[in-house]
């Protein structure tokens, strides 16, 4: 998904190449050229400003001789401020001292909850725990049926819970539901309850409303944000609107086995303050990673 910002990035530290000193003009050119890439790839304007400020003082107080050449000096000014930009290390996942833990999943419609729920509690079985899933969305009883067929995929365990026809849908049942699916979990020895929360075209105040109380009621460990890496500055949005509300301790990226510009991953953490911790590569439950900043800028810089 890179491979766009990843030429561009290319192209303009080879107009540098071949220069013995840096100068304010050629400087000026490369920083331009990296400037644009990052544009062209989605990365929010603000996280692209700040970034190119760090990168331009750098630059400009790189010129006493090192070893390096001013090529490798931009290059390496560059690794480092991304690498700044997404984390420097692997964020770690957090368990509650009292099992259940309680992973409250978050996002719009689409973004790719229930797939990801599925995912994590395969990842989660893969390291020796028994985790349950549970859908408290009671407004499409599609959405229900679709952890089911996740959790049958994955063999996870799962809550299914009643819903009685002819009960209003709203939050007083997504909370009874979630309060049940907890006390089941502990019932069954499961160390880890993955909340599937209802999802929503946009935000609404009753969406909102209701994950607040969920949160209350529940007291997450992690409260992960699902953004389809696709819907670049929308997902970067979404994830701020949430993380104002809810404090989310971490996001997932998904989709990024499609041809999206990168600039959802580069923005996500700058703006929430909330690290990137898994992405999603595929529709299959083992299309699932853990998040290593390292690695994807490794991947950026060629
Ligand atoms: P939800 O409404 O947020 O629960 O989203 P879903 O889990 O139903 O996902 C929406 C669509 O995105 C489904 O067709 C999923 O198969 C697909 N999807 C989810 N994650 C990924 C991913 O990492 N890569 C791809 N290619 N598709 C995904």
């Amino acid at each position: 998904m890179f491979e766009n910002l990843s030429d561009k990035l290319q192209r303009s530290f080879k107009t540098l190449r071949g220069q013995g000193t840096i100068t304010d003009e050629n400087v000026s050119d490369a920083l331009r050229e990296i400037r644009l890439a990052l544009l062209e790839s989605d990365v929010n304007l603000e996280v692209v400003k700040s970034l190119m400020e760090r990168i331009r003082e750098q630059a400009m107080g790189a010129r006493v001789a090192t070893a390096l050449s001013p090529s490798e000096q931009i290059v390496k000014i560059v690794a480092d401020e991304l690498t700044n930009v997404l984390g420097k290390d692997t964020a770690r996942f957090k368990f509650a001292s009292q099992p259940p833990t309680v992973i409250l999943m978050a996002g719009l419609q689409g973004s790719g909850k229930t797939t990801t729920s599925g995912k994590l509690a395969q990842w989660l079985k893969k390291g020796g725990h028994r985790p349950m899933l549970v859908s408290v969305d009671v407004y499409r009883p599609a959405a229900r049926e679709q952890l089911a067929i996740v959790a049958r995929a994955t063999g996870a365990n799962l809550y299914e819970g009643k819903l009685d026809p002819g009960t209003t849908p709203g939050t007083p049942e997504v909370l009874r539901l979630a309060k049940e699916a907890r006390r089941d979990a502990a019932n069954f020895g499961c160390d880890i309850l993955i909340v599937d929360t209802a999802g929503r075209l946009g935000i609404d105040t009753a969406l909102m409303d209701e994950m607040s109380e969920l949160k209350k009621l529940l007291n997450p460990s992690e409260i992960l944000f699902v953004a389809d890496a696709m819907t670049g500055q929308d997902a970067v949005n979404s994830a701020k609107a949430f993380n104002d509300l809810l404090a989310i301790t971490g996001a997932v990226l998904t989709k990024m086995d499609g041809d999206a510009r990168g600039g959802a991953a580069l923005s996500i953490r700058q703006v929430t303050g909330a690290p990137i911790k898994f992405l999603g590569t595929g529709e299959k439950p083992d299309a699932f990673e853990a998040f290593h900043p390292d690695r994807i800028v490794s991947r950026i810089m060629g």
